[in-house]
């Protein structure tokens, strides 16, 4: 490329997230320019479908003239302010209510972050906060997963149960414990069915309570559908064992939405989709389509009332960001809440999900598919040569790596994260879209399964 052009230019100014630097010099950037419903365009003209939504994360599609109106009416009116020390805005409380309002469990009250991280540190600091408030300082301890994903920054990725956000880092922080995941294709004993492999992950996780002291331990963490973990579909009874066992010890639950929220799983929230009745929900990514960073915190009144509680003595919640809940991405994600609603987004992400949940099951005959799964609009394959051993294909994430790139090439982003690639179009897609991503899938298996089958 031209020492100038942009590809030249993001090698050499720009370090990439979750990205290979070293890599990055030969394989280089792919630049997109323009976006129109579930298409991206990049700088050379060349169309996309984005079976990814982005990361997981514009629902409404990339070309929302309503999300781009609300931004403008909000920021000439005005541009920002914030909510501490009992200031605050129109946008705000507007979103505070609807979002309450649309709870599928009793919330009480709504808090504003600006990226999925930052939300679940805020809320590993209410339950620690809230444990203080009680009396109960050493009810510290918060229980995760293996395969989780809550973010990155120190806290965060301390409940994230992927090695490589531990490694190098001194992660987890004290106080952050995982236990199994919910994976049952890789991790069930043979024979094993979904609702014993349940009964034995909650076995698991009540061993790890009275291993540690139930008086010790506040929260459990979890995702409705585990996302980067490898889009992990918990197995049949999952969540109802999970939730009696935290129920027996009186532990909380938070429910990370950040990706199942407002739609993915065929309902307005991933817990409606499996029965989970959370203390604390934590949402971003689609609140907004991500046309402006937001997160939110609902806490319900369990977790507030000893927060708020003054004669707790251990003073004021010190916590806050100065663009936590800002007016205009909080106009914006009002908007988009109203369009989801407006234009059945939810019901379209269960019909048009229930064909790709279709066209996804076909493919588990391939020679390279090892298992499908998925809900509604959000699904993965999970790729291997050797179905009975279920190795990978040389080094972790080679064969994944080798059919997102042949996919790329044939117009549609995917992800993989590992061997799993996963799918996760924007709610807005139709059964006609659909079929164009997984002709294009079916065809870049057989090109893939031409190159490692050989
Ligand atoms: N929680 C879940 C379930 C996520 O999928 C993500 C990001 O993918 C996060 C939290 C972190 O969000 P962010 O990248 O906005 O910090």
């Amino acid at each position: 490329s031209q020492p100038n052009s942009p590809e030249a230019r993001d090698k050499k100014f720009h370090m990439h997230a979750y990205t290979n630097a070293r890599r990055h010099q030969e394989v280089g950037p792919l630049i997109i320019e323009k976006g129109d419903g579930i298409y991206v365009e990049d700088i050379s003209g060349k169309r996309y479908i984005e079976a990814m939504a982005g990361l997981w994360s514009v629902g409404v599609g990339f070309s929302e003239k309503r999300l781009v109106d609300a931004a403008t009416r909000q920021m000439s009116k005005l541009p920002y302010y914030h909510s501490f020390t009992h200031k605050g805005h129109s946008p705000l409380i507007d979103l505070a209510e609807k979002l309450v309002t649309m709870a599928p469990v009793p919330m009480s009250k709504a808090f504003f972050t600006n990226s999925g991280s930052e939300a679940n540190d805020t809320a590993m600091k209410m339950i620690w906060f809230r444990s203080n408030a009680l009396g109960q300082p050493e009810r510290k301890k918060i229980i995760s997963r293996k395969r989780a994903y809550h973010g990155v920054t120190i806290a965060s990725a301390s409940l994230t149960g992927l090695p490589n956000n531990h490694l190098s880092f001194d992660l987890p922080i004290a106080n952050v414990l995982h236990t199994s995941s919910p994976h049952h294709w890789r991790e069930a004993q043979p024979g094993e069915t979904e609702q014993q492999f349940s009964t034995r992950l909650a076995d698991d996780l009540e061993k790890l309570i009275l291993a540690e002291g139930p008086e010790t331990i506040a929260a459990m963490f979890g995702e409705p559908v585990m996302g980067a973990g490898g889009v992990v579909v918990p197995p049949a009874g999952y969540w109802e064992k999970i939730q009696a066992v935290l129920r027996k010890y009186d532990i909380l639950l938070v429910a990370d939405e950040v990706i199942c929220g407002f739609g993915r799983t065929g309902n307005m929230f991933g817990s409606e989709t499996y029965a989970m009745t959370p203390d604390i929900m934590v949402m971003s990514k689609q609140i907004s389509s991500s046309y402006l960073p937001i997160s939110a915190l609902m806490i319900n009144d369990k977790v507030f009332e000893p927060i708020a509680d003054e004669s707790n003595r251990i003073g004021t919640f010190g916590h806050g960001f100065t663009a936590g809940g800002h007016p205009v991405a909080a106009a914006v994600a009002l908007e988009n809440l109203k369009i989801i609603e407006e234009r059945n987004l939810v019901a379209n992400a269960r019909e048009v999900g229930a064909h790709m949940q279709k066209r996804l099951a076909k493919l588990a005959s391939h020679d390279l598919v090892g298992e499908v799964r998925g809900v509604a609009l959000i699904g993965a394959m999970e790729l291997v040569t050797d179905k009975a051993t279920k190795a990978p294909w040389g080094s972790v994430g080679a064969l994944g790596g080798l059919v997102n790139g042949i996919l790329q090439q044939n117009g549609i982003i995917s992800r993989n994260m590992g061997d799993a690639l996963a799918f996760c179009p924007p709610l807005i897609i139709n059964d006609k879209q659909v079929d164009e991503i997984f002709d294009a899938v079916e065809k870049s298996l057989d090109e893939a399964a031409k190159q490692v089958m050989a």
